[in-house]
Parts: structure tokens; C-alpha cells; sequence
């Protein structure tokens, strides 16, 4: 099959969140059982920062957006077996992020990926027929839109097969209503049952109404979508296509996510010898400025900095997590918070480090160092963190939400079963009393070895998530 995957971010080239990770693993994996894969982002200034030096594809192709002809060109990186496809537009995608400042979105993302879409589709022509469109997440909600409108019976489009992702429902592109006319979408679609949303146009809305198919990214997380609580206004329409919606849970990209071959960790280790992680504790203490204390544990979060994350508990139930551990976080986001977490540094010296960035060096030496890693999330799609930790034998303690509920098992000492700790409601006695259950483990060293064994013992590889999805693909 010809693949194309369309995401806003792909890592290693750009990536604010857990879809770059997927948008960067899936394409790979795919293209390692034999099909023709292409992925297709924007040409951020990231790219380049990262030092990606794609070469130019096609020059000066055109497309017809706000009632004028705009120009861009078409890069191409050929990597691990996958072809990546920028879209070049230095005055849409030439910024310092990728879709909004720690104040606030960018004004004109609406056209930043109507754009997007429109230049990919304007690109097909260039890259080659496809049989799939894999679109993710609002920023490419428009292209199944704009297939199934402006491109029916174009012999390019012919067949094609749109997937429209989710990877969090609570992101959905609304913007006013008035650019409606200048993205070429027609006012007839404007309505409760087409692409508005409470008098707003939503991306994400004519990705669910146009797609063949919609997943989500985990299977708990695909039902949770369908209720008011969880489906952010949207969980009526999801009901109304619920025979086409899919829940498939990530990976993990053991290439990247491995101490047995981690580059950036003080020592190596495997699921064999733990002992390295030791050492690993060690330089995880040195780089936040903590007093390593072996016999205490240390508690560690990677996250985006947003109320989704549950960081609120954390911050309320910091005094008691200093009685008997110590605290790191490296987080970017809200400037709230990423205000409070450096006034809680300041406040606890040498308890509680904070790191306040986007650093993937930094996550992989928390992933090896830390004891417990902490993911309180209000709702968690899938979630990678919890299962990278697994990986680095170091214990999750989350609540039981979306993918987090479907990966993580609370452990029972009767028993020696599980893999972490749970807890039900987004409340701090609740998260205080997960942690409470993780430090009482942690301190009788047999039964905490064994919970190490059986975290290491999980796998969530790519290879069966990928069959999944070809099947997917294939019943399209
Ligand atoms: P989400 O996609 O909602 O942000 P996930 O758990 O699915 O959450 O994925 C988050 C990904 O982003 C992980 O790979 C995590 O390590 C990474 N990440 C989040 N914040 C940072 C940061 N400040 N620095 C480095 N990596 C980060």
C-alpha cells in the first residue's frame, strides 16, 4: 500500500507532545513490513534547529487560499525507509514554536494548517497516488474534508481511504466563523451536523464527519470518547459513527526508549542487572541539584505543563510527597505553571528540582533515574511515558484513566502481580494515597525487586500496534 501519514509534528524533526513520538515510530514500523510510506509536515523552524537539512522537492507549487494564489515548496528528507515531505511556507511555519507562545495560540492558525492540508493535497501530484491517508489530530482535520469535496472524482483521489486519529479530543481547532469563505469551505457545511461548533468553525469536526474511519489511541480511551465527560462536546457525533471508530494503543520505539542501548544515560543497563540504574539515580540527582539519598526515593514527572496533566494535585500535595521522597519535573506549557513549579524549586532547595523546557536528553536520563514516575492525568489518550518507564524499571503511579488504565495494573503484595500503582479520582488524597502505597513498597527491597521484574517484563513494541493498524487500512 502507498501510506501517507500526515501529522503537525514527527519526531526526531519537530515534536511538542507524545504524537511526534507516534508520528515518527508508526511510519517506520509500517514501512519495515513492506509498504510505501510518506509523512508530510510542516517546515517549522525547529527542523532546522534540530538539523534536518531536507532537499528541495518541487519548487513554487501553487494553491488558491484566502480568495489569492499562494506559493510554496516541497522539501524531502528521505529517513530510516520513510519519506519526509516538508511543507516550506517561512511566513506560516518560520516560528520559534510550532503552534502557539507559553501565552497563547497563534492568531491565524487557521490558516497555518488549512494551509497545511491545501498544500498537501496540492503536492499528490508530485509525491505519487495514495491508497491511505492517515491524517492525526485537528491540524489535519481539513484534508478528508477537502478530499471528499474538492477533489471527488479527481483520478488522483480515486479510492483513497482517509483515517482520521485522535490523539486528544480536547484539542479541536475552533476558530471564528468568519474564515469559513477564505479556506474555501462552503457555507452549506456550516452546520450543527457538518463542520460547526457552537457557531465556531471546528478542524476536528470535519475530520470525524469526512474520515472513513477514526481511531483513538488507546481502546479505553476510544470508549471513554463517547461520554460526556470525556468527549469534549463531541461525544455525540462520535456515537453517531461509533461501527467506524477504532481504539489502537501506541507503542513504544524500543530503538529510542532502551538503557540497554540509551545514549544519554550515566550507565547502561538491562532488564537482566538493574544495577546500573544506581549510578543512573545518581547523575539524575547531580542534574537537578538534589542530595542523592539511595534509601529515598525519587519521584519524577515528565510532562507537558497543562491542567490535563494533573499537575494542580501535584502541586497541592507537594509537602506531603517531601515526607518521604524527593521531587523532579521537567515541563514546558502553561506560564502558570511553569511559574509555580520554579517558585516550588526555590521554596524546597535540594527536595525538589525543576527543569522548565522542552529536552529530550534531559526526559531520557529522568526515565533511567527516577524510582517512580507520576502521571496524574484528569485524561490520558494513551499516555508513552508510563510505558517508556516501564521499560527503565521505574514504577508508574497513575490514575486509571484512558491508556493509563489499559497499560498499568496496580500491584498487589498478596499477590506480587502488577506493574504500578492506580488510583480512581483526580484528588489529592487520592494521588497521595497511590504515592503512600508506592513508598511503603519501595521500602521493603524484595517486593519492590519483584515489581521491578514485572515492569520490565511488559512490552508495548510497535510491530503489533502497526499490524493493527494495517489491518485497519486494509478494511477500509
Ligand atoms: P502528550 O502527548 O499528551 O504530551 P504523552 O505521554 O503521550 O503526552 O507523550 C509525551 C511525550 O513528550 C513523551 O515522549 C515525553 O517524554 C515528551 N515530553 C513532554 N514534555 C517534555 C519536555 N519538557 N521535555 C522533553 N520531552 C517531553
Amino acid at each position: 500500500m502507498n501510506i501517507l501519514l500526515i501529522s503537525p509534528e514527527v519526531f526526531p524533526f519537530a515534536k511538542t507532545g507524545g504524537l511526534a513520538d507516534v508520528a515518527g515510530a508508526l511510519p517506520e514500523a509500517l514501512a519495515k513490513k513492506g509498504h510505501k510510506v510518506s509523512v508530510a509536515l510542516p517546515y517549522y523552524q525547529l527542523v532546522k534547529k534540530n538539523g534536518f537539512k531536507p532537499v528541495l522537492f518541487k519548487k513554487n507549487i501553487s494553491l488558491r487560499i484566502n480568495n489569492r494564489e499562494e506559493l510554496f515548496n516541497l522539501l524531502l528528507l528521505k529517513h530510516n525507509g520513510v519519506d519526509i515531505y516538508f511543507i516550506e511556507k517561512n511566513e506560516y511555519y518560520d516560528r520559534e514554536f510550532l503552534y502557539g507562545t507559553p501565552q497563547g495560540d497563534y492568531q491565524d492558525n487557521a490558516f497555518r494548517f488549512a494551509f497545511y492540508a491545501k498544500a498537501i493535497l496540492a503536492s499528490i501530484k508530485d509525491i505519487g497516488k495514495q491508497d491511505i491517508y492517515h491524517c492525526n489530530d485537528w491540524q489535519s482535520g481539513l484534508i478528508p474534508l477537502y478530499i471528499k469535496t474538492h477533489y471527488k472524482g479527481d483520478p488522483m483521489f480515486n479510492n483513497v481511504k482517509v483515517l482520521f486519529t485522535i490523539h486528544n479530543m480536547a484539542y479541536q481547532g475552533l476558530f471564528v466563523k468568519d474564515v469559513v469563505p477564505y479556506l474555501d469551505i462552503s457555507w452549506d457545511l456550516f452546520t450543527p451536523f457538518g463542520v460547526e461548533f457552537w457557531d465556531k468553525l471546528s478542524f476536528m469536526k470535519a475530520g470525524i464527519i469526512f474520515s472513513d474511519a477514526i481511531s483513538t489511541v488507546s481502546k479505553g480511551y476510544s470508549k471513554e470518547i463517547l461520554s460526556s465527560e470525556f468527549g469534549c462536546g463531541l461525544d455525540g457525533l462520535l456515537k453517531s459513527r461509533e461501527k467506524d471508530l477504532y481504539g489502537i494503543t501506541n507503542g513504544v520505539d524500543y530503538s529510542l526508549w532502551n538503557p540497554a542501548i540509551d545514549k544519554f544515560i550515566a550507565r547502561k543497563y538491562d532488564e537482566r542487572d538493574l544495577s546500573g540504574k544506581a549510578e543512573c539515580k545518581k547523575d539524575l540527582a547531580k542534574a537537578f541539584k538534589i542530595k542523592y539519598n539511595a534509601r529515598r526515593p525519587l519521584i519524577a514527572m515528565i510532562t507537558r505543563l497543562a491542567e490535563q496533566k494533573g499537575i494542580d494535585l501535584v502541586v497541592n500535595i507537594m509537602k506531603d510527597i517531601l515526607k518521604e521522597a524527593d521531587f523532579v519535573i521537567l515541563g514546558f506549557g502553561d506560564e502558570k505553571y511553569n511559574n509555580i513549579f520554579k517558585g516550588l524549586a526555590k521554596k524546597y532547595k535540594g527536595r525538589v528540582g525543576v527543569s522548565v523546557k522542552f529536552d529530550n536528553a534531559l526526559s531520557h536520563k529522568i526515565e533511567a533515574g527516577a524510582d517512580m514516575f507520576l502521571m496524574p492525568s484528569r485524561y490520558e489518550p494513551c499516555g508513552l511515558n508510563q510505558m517508556y518507564s516501564l521499560k527503565y524499571a521505574t514504577v508508574p503511579v497513575v490514575r486509571a484513566v484512558g491508556g493509563l488504565d489499559d497499560t498499568i495494573q496496580n500491584f498487589n503484595a498478596a499477590t506480587k502481580k502488577g506493574n504500578g500503582f492506580k488510583f480512581k479520582d483526580a484528588t489529592n488524597g487520592a494521588l497521595s494515597g497511590a504515592i503512600k502505597d508506592a513508598v511503603t513498597v519501595f521500602k521493603n527491597k524484595k517486593l519492590w525487586g519483584g515489581l521491578l521484574k514485572n515492569c520490565v517484563a511488559c512490552g508495548y513494541s510497535w510491530e503489533s500496534s502497526a499490524e493493527q493498524y494495517l489491518k485497519l487500512y486494509k478494511n477500509l
